[in-house]
């Protein structure tokens, strides 16, 4: 339970708590300027900047230049996705564009958007939807031509589910035929061990405040040859890929909390899996209940993911925050609707068990007295929002 606001927090998912490490790099930085200021405190400013890059390089196995800082995961993936798009129509007149339907919208928005939503009479590309299984994993993505296909795009590990999707035999092909590829890895940075070059995609899109960094600082791996025609311009910042002023004490921040997960990784998934098994342990207790994340060793341990039909996700989480648990449905909810989710849909889930869903997500500020209190309240929650049924 965390002192400060008495509430057990069960939604790192969405954002996790800053580290007390991205906290000091914060105070250390906050007097810096504008790093790209061509006199003594630019210089100073930039330093930090440089500092923090080649450290992420380092720890994320890509060399510093090919580390980019943008302002969100939202705004990393835009930029690949669009940006690798576009590069291929240009050189190589490609249009087809690879995805499944269970992206988050920062990427499934953007492949909406160039397979139809720009104002054209006729769309630029064409959306090849990779199929999935029940667990929400596409299989290989294969049948590709460096001609026709300007992008495939994956994700690592699904937000909602937590289940981990096997890059190299999805991806695989494409980076061998040097078709651009794109991971979304937002959900998996500072939780998984990862090692851009010998993933060998063009590029991969991070966010800090996920790993216990700053709010609104985006990391995007981007390889040095990979052609992106950036949707964002500008002053030409980060190699002309991401304009904009690069916030010296976020991404400071940013470098030290990663350097810390990384270095508690091992330790935390283990005692999160231990977590993860005893809320797991209650929710199969519940009747009816219909788990989506795929345990043992197929997700992230932070997560659990479930469905209880007959009661409405909205309920559930509502009732828990009455008793002082902070969780989530796991979607993104439009205007306050809750709706199925598209993930859940996609993986072959009904409406009406899809929108029982509850995400539970654990962290570094989980602790064993959390747990035990939501293993005692969670089917009390669940019978009580089955009371209160559904909204048709
Ligand atoms: N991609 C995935 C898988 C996510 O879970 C999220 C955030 O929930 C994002 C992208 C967007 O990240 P940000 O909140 O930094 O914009």
């Amino acid at each position: 339970m965390s002192v400060e606001t008495g509430r057990i927090y069960l939604d790192h998912a969405a954002s996790a708590p800053l580290r007390p490490e991205a906290l000091l790099a914060m105070e250390q930085t906050a007097g810096l300027l504008n790093p790209a200021g061509q006199y003594a405190s630019g210089r100073a400013a930039q330093r930090v900047v440089e500092d923090a890059r080649e450290q992420i390089g380092e720890l994320l196995g890509a060399d510093r230049a090919e580390v980019l800082f943008t302002g969100s995961g939202t705004e990393a993936d835009n930029i690949a996705v669009q940006g690798l798009a576009f590069g291929a129509l240009r050189t190589r007149g490609a249009r087809r564009v690879h995805s499944t339907l269970v992206e988050h919208p920062a990427v499934g928005e953007s492949v909406d958007w160039l397979c139809g939503g720009l104002p054209l009479p006729e769309s630029l590309f064409g959306h090849v939807v990779v199929p999935v299984d029940a667990h929400g994993r596409p299989g290989p993505v294969e049948d590709l031509t460096p001609d026709a296909d300007a992008l495939v795009t994956a994700m690592w590990a699904n937000n909602e589910t937590g289940n981990i999707t096997d890059l190299v035999s999805v991806l695989g092909p494409a980076v061998e035929l040097g078709v651009p590829t794109h991971v979304d890895a937002v959900q998996a940075v500072g939780h998984l061990p990862v090692d851009f070059h010998s993933l060998g995609v063009s590029t991969l899109a991070a966010s800090a405040h996920k790993f216990g960094g700053p709010k609104s600082v985006g990391l995007l791996l981007a390889r040095r040859e990979a052609v992106i025609d950036t949707p964002v311009r500008g002053g030409g910042q980060e190699r002309k890929l991401r304009s904009g002023t690069v916030n010296p004490q976020g991404v400071a921040a940013t470098a030290a909390a990663l350097a810390a997960a990384v270095e508690e990784m091992d330790a935390e998934h283990e005692r999160l899996a231990g977590y993860q098994a005893r809320l797991m342990e209650v929710v199969r207790s519940i009747p009816g209940a219909v788990i989506y994340t795929d345990v043992p060793g197929g997700a992230l341990p932070s997560h659990v993911h479930a469905s209880f039909p007959g009661a409405e996700g909205d309920s559930l989480i509502m009732l828990l925050d009455m008793a002082g648990v902070d969780a989530s449905t796991g979607s993104a909810c439009s205007a306050g609707v809750n709706r199925a989710s598209h993930v859940l849909t996609t993986m072959g889930v009904e409406v009406h068990t899809a929108r029982g869903a509850l995400r539970l997500t654990t962290g570094p500020a989980t602790t064993d007295a959390d747990i035990d209190r939501v293993c005692a309240l969670l089917p009390g929650v669940v019978e009580q929002a089955r009371d209160a049924g559904t909204a048709y």
